[in-house]
């Protein structure tokens, strides 16, 4: 989509730090981390949230690159959160999917 922020990521219009990569997803830098780790995992292909994410294998693709991520930035044992904010009530406020990967911090439950 032509006025999606992360889709001209995807396409390399916008520079971003990209981290991780394979054919379905793309991991990127968030641009204001909440944690000394703070990655965005995407589908390249765009839907708007998770919510209308109905491709199972495209799901499991996201989280493997996620867990990924995290391994690579020494955060297996220590632990690190997945999160999907669906829609506003969530914050959510870049409408193309995308799981935030933040670890690196002691992180506090429930969210705000
Ligand atoms: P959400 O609030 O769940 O929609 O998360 C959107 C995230 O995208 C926020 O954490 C923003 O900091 C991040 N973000 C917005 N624009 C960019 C960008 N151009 N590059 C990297 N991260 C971005």
């Amino acid at each position: 989509m032509a006025d999606c922020i992360f889709c001209r990521i995807a396409t390399g219009e916008i520079p971003a730090t990209i981290v991780d990569q394979d054919a379905d997803t793309l991991a990127f830098e968030d641009l204001t981390p909440q944690a000394p780790v703070h990655v965005l995992v995407i589908p390249r292909a765009h839907t708007a949230s998770v919510r209308e994410l109905d491709d199972s294998r495209l799901l499991a693709a996201l989280l493997a690159t996620g867990h990924r991520v995290a391994a690579s930035r020494g955060l297996g044992e220590g632990g690190y959160r997945l999160v999907f904010n669906v829609g506003p009530d969530a914050g959510q406020s870049v409408f193309h999917t995308h799981l935030h990967v933040l670890g690196g911090r002691r992180m506090r439950w429930p969210p705000g």
